[in-house]
């Protein structure tokens, strides 16, 4: 059986987006994985960890995380897929202090890099995909490019997915022609849409509500993987 790998950054990264590609791997037999890396929580976060919760409208007294692998575990329930989440600590509590921050250059006492690439390289020898899955750091997510380059470092046949919806607002897409497109068809982007939909916490943030997350999906025609 063949065994997909998608190595998702955050709860919510995979199937935002590559949800369609994973629903048709699952769809045709295949086992699918889908590992997300910082799920680790802290226990009592403050200051921009704290406001990244707040503005999500979650209650400072609510276990975020826990609440977030919830609804992952709801997601890969949708195509039957397995979750797996490594504990790592998300950008908001390794000194990245605000939102432009997430979005900048790697702090040079961020000791990340080498933890993700130990991590995911064990998690890789375990779960020994045929096919492994990444993000390509559309967006320039400090925690995305951290995944891209642990995985680079790993050395594997490796695709990388275009980040979704940073994808939609992005100025720096690639130039290269996809290695893989999936058009997406009707069940794809259904299953797709269920995935999105589990991530009830990111919905409003990312989207507005739940129709506009709709609209975005209903607007995606494939999803396009890259060689790394
Ligand atoms: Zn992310």
């Amino acid at each position: 059986m063949t065994h997909v790998v998608a190595i998702s950054p955050h709860l919510d990264d995979a199937a935002f987006s590559v949800g369609g590609v994973l629903a048709a791997h699952a769809r045709a037999g295949d086992r699918v994985t889908i590992v997300t890396c910082f799920t680790g929580n802290v226990a009592a976060p403050t200051g921009f960890a704290l406001a990244c919760q707040l503005d999500k409208g979650v209650d400072a007294e609510v276990d975020y995380m826990a609440l977030r692998r919830a609804e992952d575990r709801a997601a890969c329930s949708v195509i039957g897929a397995q979750a797996v989440h490594l504990p790592l600590l998300e950008a908001p509590h390794r000194g990245y202090g605000s939102a432009h921050a997430l979005f900048g250059p790697r702090r040079n006492d961020d000791t990340m890099p080498a933890t993700l690439t130990g991590a995911l390289a064990a998690q890789v020898d375990t779960l020994a995909p045929d096919v492994l899955l990444g993000p390509l750091a559309i967006g320039d997510h400090v925690d995305h490019w951290l995944v891209r380059d642990a995985l680079a470092a790993i050395g594997r046949p490796l695709l990388l997915w275009e980040d979704w919806p940073y994808l939609t607002r992005a100025s720096d897409l690639p130039s290269a022609p996809a290695t893989r497109t999936h058009r997406l068809d009707d069940e794809d982007r259904a299953a797709r849409l269920a995935m999105c939909a589990a991530y009830t916490s990111q919905i409003g943030f990312q989207f507005g509500s739940l129709h506009a997350l709709a609209d975005a999906v209903a607007a995606v025609t494939a999803e396009r993987l890259h060689a790394a």
